[in-house]
């Protein structure tokens, strides 16, 4: 990737200051160009790894707050920032989930929640586990949605919800619907991205949710996309994928769990497990630019559809869903 050259993760943070990286093949796109560097910031060894608790969790949350200001997103009380208790083993841990609110112009009183968890690996002796794939690459295609519906008023509100300790349980996403800030009937639909930026051979992302949401399988008839945009199979285990040794249960893969567990329909996409798959060689120089950004396009593009969807249809799909 010659993008790669010209990023020092030295520099991160000072790139979000200067100009952007101007090495190899210049794209054009200046939100998929904040994406890719929100992506290698988050991924850098200043965060190490964003696990929860830690020193790299607070700068993850300082960038976010930062991010999600300039992208106007409102807050939710009095910050960005919600914070949490849960419990692991015996003790008591805290976590802070990160939520922005875009208010939407035709259905302002419904929302759509989209999730990216922003928590990875704590670091083991001198090896950090940045986290690139999972799930930097979630958290800045969050972010790239959030920039899209500046440019364009939506119809429904969005809960941009950067999740916590998604690692350890999912306990993020369990503290948000347990005090969820809106009534729980206005939340419609949940959007969760974790791992989007590596397709290896296959150039494949999947698409879990069709159960609850069988409108997808229109969507994604109608992708315009060059990746192999697959639906997986919601709720039960099947092995898919070359370099995946073991079975993926894409219905509890990540945040989305939880919000079908409360009886909410929900799009999830991820790409399968890789050898870099929770291990300190998950760094961004991995990525496959070209896949992360066909990925982001086609990941607005169901954003968008799921938008124009009536909400008669949408509150359809969350009574079947809770039943
Ligand atoms: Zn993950």
């Amino acid at each position: 990737m010659p993008w790669h050259k010209c990023a020092n993760s030295a520099l991160l943070l000072l790139m979000l200051l200067s100009a952007p990286c101007r090495g190899g093949a210049p794209d054009t796109d200046p939100l998929l160009q904040a994406a890719w560097q929100d992506l290698q910031v988050l991924a850098a060894d200043q965060m190490a790894g964003r696990a929860t608790g830690t020193t790299g969790s607070q700068a993850a949350r300082d960038y976010l707050h930062q991010r999600f200001a300039a992208l106007q997103l409102q807050p939710v009380g009095a910050d960005f920032f919600q914070p949490f208790t849960f419990a692991q083993g015996f003790s008591e841990r805290q976590g802070v989930n990160v939520l922005g609110l875009r208010r939407g112009c035709t259905y302002p009183d419904y929302f759509i929640v989209v999730t990216a968890h922003y928590d990875h690996l704590k670091p083991r002796g001198n090896k950090i586990f940045n986290g690139a794939d999972d799930n930097a690459s979630g958290v800045a295609g969050l972010l790239y949605l959030a920039a899209q519906t500046l440019a364009q008023c939506p119809a429904y509100s969005y809960l941009f919800l950067a999740t916590d300790a998604e690692e350890l349980g999912l306990d993020g996403a369990k503290a948000f619907l347990a005090a969820p800030p809106v009534p729980r009937a206005q939340l419609l639909l949940n959007l969760n991205l974790d791992m989007i930026s590596r397709g290896e051979q296959n150039q494949r992302l999947y698409l879990a949710g069709k159960k609850y949401l069988p409108q997808l399988s229109n969507f994604a008839a109608q992708a315009t996309t060059s990746l192999k945009l697959t639906l997986a199979h919601d709720g039960r285990q099947s092995r898919l994928g070359r370099s995946s040794n073991a079975a993926v249960d894409w219905a509890n893969a990540s945040d989305h769990a939880v919000f079908r567990r409360a009886g909410l329909p929900f799009l999830y996409f991820g790409v399968d497990v890789h050898p870099q798959y929770h291990t300190p060689q998950d760094d961004w120089q991995r990525i496959d630019l070209a896949y992360f950004r066909a990925a982001l396009q086609l990941i607005e593009q169901s954003r968008r559809w799921a938008d124009a969807l009536p909400l008669s249809e949408l509150q359809a799909a969350q009574r079947s869903s809770a039943n």
